[in-house]
């Protein structure tokens, strides 16, 4: 005798109808909610110490000035985002390279409203694909300096560090006159 068969009985369900009176709770508009409550500020950089992540010498390495990456020696594989392991041949013996402070824009674009929260203030501003110079990479960031309506695809830019002022860095490229 199977477990539960005498339990299997359902209840039945009440029927439904558009004149039933339900209790839904009333949505609360933003600005009654409790302080603690309301949205906070996206943040969209990752934590950078050893603790919190295996790709640090990343953020090190900016704080000096430097961009880098990994490569894998085994396929001669350049990587970009830097990981912990190859993607192709799953090695986790990486070697950190420094890459290229100059490029060149590939593609291009301005934000002109609508930014991600905490950003409004910084509109307009561009954002774009960068080709740095002698390696097959391909990276996306703000691009600072000239306006919007003075980029060009094609046009040179360097690499620069970017104090994010909670002791954070990341990179942003502005462009070459
Ligand atoms: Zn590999």
């Amino acid at each position: 005798m199977s477990a539960g068969a005498k339990s299997r009985r359902i209840a039945p369900t009440p029927a439904s109808s558009d004149t039933e009176t339900r209790s839904v709770p009333r949505a609360v508009p933003p600005t009654e909610r409790p302080r603690e409550k309301r949205p906070f500020l996206l943040d969209f950089f990752p934590l950078e110490g050893p603790d919190q992540t295996r790709l640090s010498r990343f953020y090190d390495r900016l704080r000096e000035g430097r961009l880098s990456t990994t490569r894998c020696p085994k396929d001669d594989e350049w990587h970009w985002p830097p990981r912990v392991a190859c993607p192709k041949c799953h090695s986790e013996e990486l070697e950190w390279k420094d890459l290229p402070e100059r490029g060149r824009i590939y593609a291009f674009s301005a934000v002109l409203g609508g930014a991600p929260m905490g950003m409004e203030a910084d509109v307009p501003f561009s954002v774009g694909l960068v080709d740095l110079n002698g390696v097959p990479l391909r990276l996306f960031g703000r691009i600072e300096g000239r306006p919007w309506p003075e980029l060009h695809v094609g046009d040179s830019v360097r690499v620069e560090p970017y104090d994010l002022g909670d002791g954070r860095v990341f990179y942003r490229f502005r462009t070459i006159d």
